[in-house]
């Protein structure tokens, strides 16, 4: 049978998009694998935003070619953001590649996965033949093939972003803010809850700027339908914009009983003239008042945020300013870069910060910013948490990753119980013993079908019988 293999790097639109080829794919007959080895077809899904994820994209593909040197049968493809920017280097640089699709072109790869599968049906020898020992982590990337793919799904509700920040590339290769209609975002959400999808992810580049393009609706609007579709467990979504944070959004998020109580709110830093210079349209205490009215109606929740150090013109006294901005603020997570020049960027063409200095300036950040994600963590050390299990641990196949409401990692050993129990029942119940940085780890009490209530009840219970007994 033919059989497709798709890796991903990047942010949620390229998991929604690897979402969407493998909903092509399966719709024309292949089987979804995690095992690049013995795919028929093994699409790279890549990322350009920042120059270390366009090199590990370029490795990657070098590592692919050797598929198709012991398999010539084998279709390598390449598409999302770096294959729209690099398409004609991509093509010399790369002639063993069968396809560059550009972000713009997921429905011409699905006409060409439809093309090849009657290729692929003429041939009489089995395609699952193991070609090489290829390590399927190698590009740690994610993969949509694996057993737990399904309860995730990654609905798009908009592509595009018309905001260009001075330093960013998603504009450029992926075009301007373009909503989708809300009845397609509906009928895609039933389509994933259907397969089994246990938490609905509403992605876009500033999700929270969405208007229906019929008008009426908007982001809170879209919010308070999907949370009322039958069957529906967990929702949540990515990335919001400050600017586009209302309190008519504040208020329904503080309602929604099945939305995951976290909230992504890059930032980026904390200097008014910096913010201006990467035209993100907001003022450090306009963020401020964002981030009081969130703690006022959604109390509790996780807020993370993404921040970059060394965006050109950074002096000291900016950069601790955004030293002073996380200390203050106490962020659950943070995403924390060093500026990386785009091509096409206005901000590519401005004087750079020295690469010694922005790379002394990210450990300092990252010292403040672990102290409260540390503190987070801490706060779950003795209590059950609620984890949707993402598969296998990476260092260690016998146990569990799963991931909390609040998008912390837990790790727990999977014991005595039945990997196609959790499969069937991906919602884990771990009383957790340790927290560091990266999350926590615990011990696996049960499994549940679903987010019931019910089932967290019994869980809060046997928190408070542990936190007796210590
Ligand atoms: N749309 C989101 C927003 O407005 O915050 C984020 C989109 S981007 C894919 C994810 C993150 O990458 C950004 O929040 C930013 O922190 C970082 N990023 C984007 N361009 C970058 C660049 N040129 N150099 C370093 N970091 C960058
Ligand atoms: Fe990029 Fe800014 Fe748009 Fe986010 S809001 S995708 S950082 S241009």
């Amino acid at each position: 049978m033919a059989s497709i293999y798709i890796e991903t790097f990047g942010c949620q639109m390229n998991e929604a998009d690897s979402q969407y080829i493998a909903d092509r794919a399966a719709a024309s007959g292949y089987a979804v694998t995690g095992d690049a080895a013995t795919a028929s077809v093994v699409v790279l899904n890549t990322c350009t935003v920042r120059d270390n994820a366009e090199k590990r994209a370029y490795g990657r593909m070098a590592q692919f070619k050797a598929l198709k040197t012991a398999d010539p049968r084998v279709k390598l493809v390449v598409c999302g953001c770096l294959a729209e920017q690099d398409r004609d280097r991509m093509q010399g640089a790369a002639p063993y590649v069968d396809g560059v699709f550009g972000t713009r072109d997921l429905a011409r790869l699905g006409d060409a996965l439809a093309a090849w599968r009657d290729e692929f049906a003429d041939d009489d020898e089995d395609f699952s033949v193991a070609r090489l020992a290829l390590d399927p982590l190698g590009g740690r990337g994610d993969c949509v093939g694996d057993a737990y793919a399904h309860v995730r799904a990654f609905v798009n509700v908009q592509r595009g972003c018309s905001y260009f920040c001075t330093y960013c590339i998603v504009p450029h290769v992926r075009g301007r803010f373009d909503n989708r209609p809300l009845a397609d975002i509906l009928a895609e959400c039933r389509r994933a809850l259907d397969r089994g999808a246990r938490e609905i992810t509403l992605v876009g580049q500033t999700v929270n700027a969405y208007r229906e393009p019929a008008g009426g609706a908007d982001f809170a609007d879209l919010l308070e339908t999907v949370a009322a579709l039958p069957g529906i467990d967990r929702l949540t979504f990515l990335t919001s914009h400050p600017k586009d944070y209302t309190a008519k959004l504040a208020a329904v998020m503080g309602t929604l009983s099945a939305l995951n109580p976290r909230f992504h709110l890059p930032v980026q830093c904390g200097s008014d003239p910096v913010l201006r210079r990467m035209n993100r349209k907001y003022t450090v205490d306009q963020y401020r008042e964002k981030i009081a009215l969130f703690r006022e109606t959604c109390p509790g929740w996780a807020l993370t945020t993404d921040l970059i150090v060394a965006f050109p013109g950074e002096s000291e006294t900016d950069f601790e300013a955004t030293l002073a901005l996380c200390d203050e603020i106490e962020f659950a997570q943070a995403f924390t870069f060093v500026f990386s020049p785009r091509r096409g960027t206005p901000a590519a063409h401005w004087e750079a910060v020295a690469p010694e200095v922005g790379n002394d300036r990210l450990r300092r950040l990252a010292a403040v910013v672990d102290r409260s994600v540390r503190a987070w963590h801490e706060r779950k050390r003795g209590t059950v948490v609620r984890a949707l299990v993402q598969g296998p641990s990476r260092k260690d196949r016998a146990k569990l990753a799963a991931k909390t409401t609040d998008n912390v990692t837990v790790i727990a050993p999977l014991g005595s119980l039945d990997e196609a129990h959790v499969q069937a029942n991906p919602w884990i119940d771990v009383r957790v013993d340790a927290a560091f940085t990266w999350g926590v780890s615990g011990e696996i009490l049960g499994t549940a079908p679903r987010y019931d209530a019910a089932r967290i009840a019994v869980a809060e219970r046997a928190t408070i019988d542990l936190i007796a007994l210590r």
